[in-house]
Parts: C-alpha cells; sequence; structure tokens
C-alpha cells in the first residue's frame, strides 16, 4: 500500500523557559503592567463611546483599529511610561481588545473584563518585526535585551530555523517564559476510516464508544504538598528568608502538578486523534447544568476545557474532523440500541431499556449517542453544502471537511 503523508504549514506554540537578570525583570515586569494599563484604560474609553452612542439611540458601535490607534497615541501621550513598552506590543492589546469585542458581539464570549494585578494573566506580545533574534544560548527582543533561555536541543534546532510570527512573554508562578508563534510544517496522521465518540465524566475523565474508560489522574498527592506549603506560607513572616524558601518550594509542587496533568492529557489527546478520522464530543456547556447536581468543583471543568481544546487543535493541524454535539441533546437519557427515549433515568450507573431490554452502562451509552448524533449533524453538513451546489464538496471526504 502507497503511504500518502500530506504536509501542511501550520502555527504552533513553541514555549521556553526564560531567565532574565533584575535589570530585564523589572522591565519585563513594566511591560506586562504597560500593557494591563492599555486594556483597561481602552476598555474604559470604548464603554464611555457606547454610552454616549445607545444615549443618541445607536445600538452597536464598532470596534475599529484605527479608532483604536488613535486612541492609544493619546494615551502615550499622557502617559509617557508607556513608550518604555515596544510599540507592538500595545497595538497587540487593542487587536486583543478587538478580538474580545467580536466574540462578545456573535455571542461566543462574554464581556471583555478590566484585567486585575492579580488574577489575569500575566503577559505582552511582540510581532516580529525582524528585530527578535535567537542565538545560542540568549534571545534579544526589542527594548528589552539579551535573556537567558533554555529549552531541548530539538526545539532548539527549531527555534533557530523557522519563521517567527510573534513572541508572548509570560510571568507564570513565578517563572519567566516566552511562547513563541511559529510557522513551520508538519505531517498530517495517516487515516484510518474511524469514528469515536466520546462522554466527558466526573468519575472517570472520558469514556469511549468502544467501552474504553480513561481515568482521571491521581494528583492527591501533589494536592496535598500544595496544601501542606500553603498553610506553611500563611503561618511565616512574609518576605522573611524562611518565607522565600517555602514560597520556592510551593511554586515547584503547583508546577509539579501542572506538568504530570498536562504531560497526561497530551499523551491521551495525541493517542485519540492518531487513532480516529472523526472525534465527536459533547458541547461543555451541557456539562455547566450538571455541575450542581454532581456538585462538582471548578477544577472538573477546567481539565474538559483543557481536554476538549487539546482535541480540537490537534485534529485541526493533523488533518482529523472534530466535532461537538448539540447542548440540548440528552445523550444520556436515550437508549443507543433502539432510541427508546428514558426520561425516568436519574443518576444511575446502570439501566436497562424497558424498551429493548438491553443493559446500558450510563457513559459508554451517552458516548454512543454522541457519536450517532455527530455523525448525522455531519451528513447534514455534507448535504447543506452539496444542496448550495458547492461541487468542490464532492469530490472531499467526511475527513477533510474541517472548519
Ligand atoms: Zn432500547
Amino acid at each position: 500500500m502507497e503511504l500518502i503523508v500530506f504536509m501542511k504549514c501550520v502555527n504552533l506554540g513553541l514555549k521556553v523557559r526564560l531567565y532574565p537578570d533584575e535589570d530585564i525583570m523589572s522591565k519585563i515586569n513594566q511591560n506586562i503592567g504597560n500593557s494591563r494599563f492599555t486594556w483597561n484604560k481602552l476598555l474604559e474609553c470604548y464603554q464611555e463611546t457606547y454610552k454616549l452612542f445607545k444615549f443618541h439611540g445607536y445600538t452597536k458601535l464598532k470596534c475599529n483599529m484605527t479608532t483604536f490607534n488613535a486612541m492609544l497615541n493619546m494615551l502615550k501621550k499622557e502617559h509617557y511610561f508607556l513608550y518604555l513598552s515596544e510599540s507592538s506590543s500595545l497595538q497587540q492589546v487593542y487587536r486583543d481588545l478587538i478580538h474580545a469585542y467580536n466574540k462578545f458581539f456573535s455571542g461566543e464570549g462574554g464581556y471583555p473584563r478590566f484585567k486585575s494585578k492579580k488574577h489575569d494573566k500575566q503577559s505582552f506580545r511582540i510581532q516580529n518585526n525582524g528585530n527578535i533574534k535567537i542565538n545560542d544560548n540568549t534571545i534579544v527582543l526589542p527594548k528589552l535585551g539579551k535573556i537567558y533561555y533554555r529549552t531541548s536541543k530539538k526545539y532548539h534546532e527549531k527555534l533557530k530555523n523557522v519563521k517567527i510570527n510573534n513572541v508572548t512573554i509570560k510571568l507564570e508562578n513565578g517563572k519567566y517564559y516566552a511562547v513563541f508563534n511559529i510557522k513551520t510544517e508538519i505531517s498530517e496522521f495517516s487515516k484510518t476510516n474511524k469514528a469515536v465518540g466520546i462522554d466527558l465524566g466526573m468519575r472517570k475523565l472520558s469514556t469511549l464508544d468502544n467501552g474504553l474508560k480513561i481515568a482521571n489522574l491521581d494528583v492527591t498527592y501533589e494536592e496535598n504538598m500544595i496544601k501542606k506549603y500553603q498553610k506553611r506560607l500563611s503561618r511565616q513572616k512574609y518576605n522573611s528568608n524562611r518565607y522565600k524558601d517555602t514560597l520556592k518550594t510551593y511554586r515547584k509542587w503547583i508546577d509539579k502538578k501542572k506538568n504530570r496533568i498536562n504531560d497526561y492529557y497530551h499523551k491521551i489527546t495525541t493517542h485519540i486523534v492518531k487513532k480516529y478520522d472523526i472525534i465527536i464530543l459533547e458541547d461543555l456547556n451541557i456539562k455547566e447544568m450538571f455541575q450542581n447536581i454532581y456538585n462538582s468543583r471548578k477544577l472538573q471543568r477546567i481539565g474538559w476545557k483543557k481536554f476538549v481544546e487539546m482535541i480540537k487543535y490537534k485534529a485541526e493541524i493533523y488533518g482529523k474532523t472534530f466535532r461537538q454535539v448539540n447542548k440540548w441533546y440528552p445523550s444520556s437519557k436515550i437508549c443507543s440500541h433502539c432510541g427508546y427515549y428514558n426520561k425516568d433515568l436519574k443518576y444511575e450507573t446502570e439501566w436497562k431499556c424497558p424498551q429493548c431490554q438491553e443493559i446500558h452502562d450510563r457513559d459508554i451509552n451517552a458516548a454512543k449517542n454522541i457519536l450517532k448524533q455527530g455523525l448525522i449533524n455531519l451528513i447534514d453538513e455534507t448535504m447543506n453544502l452539496w444542496n448550495r451546489g458547492d461541487s468542490t464538496v464532492i469530490l472531499l471526504s467526511w475527513e477533510s471537511i474541517s472548519p
């Protein structure tokens, strides 16, 4: 059999650890602060203008690059410290704000919020205008200078030989990172002609329609250590040497937990995307509805979100099809064998269909229904395109219809 490998140009993120000295650290912090300040000021400006518009009977104020750029220039004249930032990093702020507003207006996202020093992502982004340089041990960034970095040999080579679109500098859990957005060529995963439905659960991370159950990763040990050092921190004198030592250990355990979960999710999601051409999950909103019933923690939801996002982007770059089924589809209550709707089903983990007598595992049954519904939706999509007279569609297989 001839093996055809499709090469594809994609944008990927590549994260490396930075080791800035005191001087650069304070410059990075200044940049992060400036981006946050700009975001908050522009958001305030827009809201004021919007109020005025509304008062005069207009409903929607369109976000426009030119307007925001003018606002930014005025801000800079008023607040001189903004000149300390690389100019593209502040332009990036209004691009992000426009993006957030567009998402809000299309119903995809919530209303843009003000950023606080404490809770939000601490970062800023610089566009590569030919002023980002990668050396053996250092990267050179505009207005910041030379910063030491460390990464694996493989990534090291890659960084030096690819096109860098932009770089985000981040402060996370007390450590500095650079995330390079790079343009690179990858080969798609080979096709397997298999489809899968996946149910996300509380007791198990996920259940596949073929009966495979994937366990949640047990991070109780890491969580206990985090709690232990958190307690110790609260008893120690703020910023004393002992406090600083404990803080270091505390952060180490936070990183350990995060890395273990990330590794685990990466392994599972890569496996799924390799093995299946069509991957159907349920919309997470329906899960949120059940949230109170299961009295689940916020953490579980974040876990699902991460898991789904990983599958989504891997499917996209490796040439597979990913879909989510409608949020009102009652995947747990329908008998996947005969289609009977069991309205009396509560939280039982196993049930017998009154119509066809089939005995169901709740999660496997849900996964089977999710797959079924997802495939029906895909056929609908294909038919709709076909009815519109889009002749190119007929030439495509299911697998190649991706968003
Ligand atoms: Zn049945």
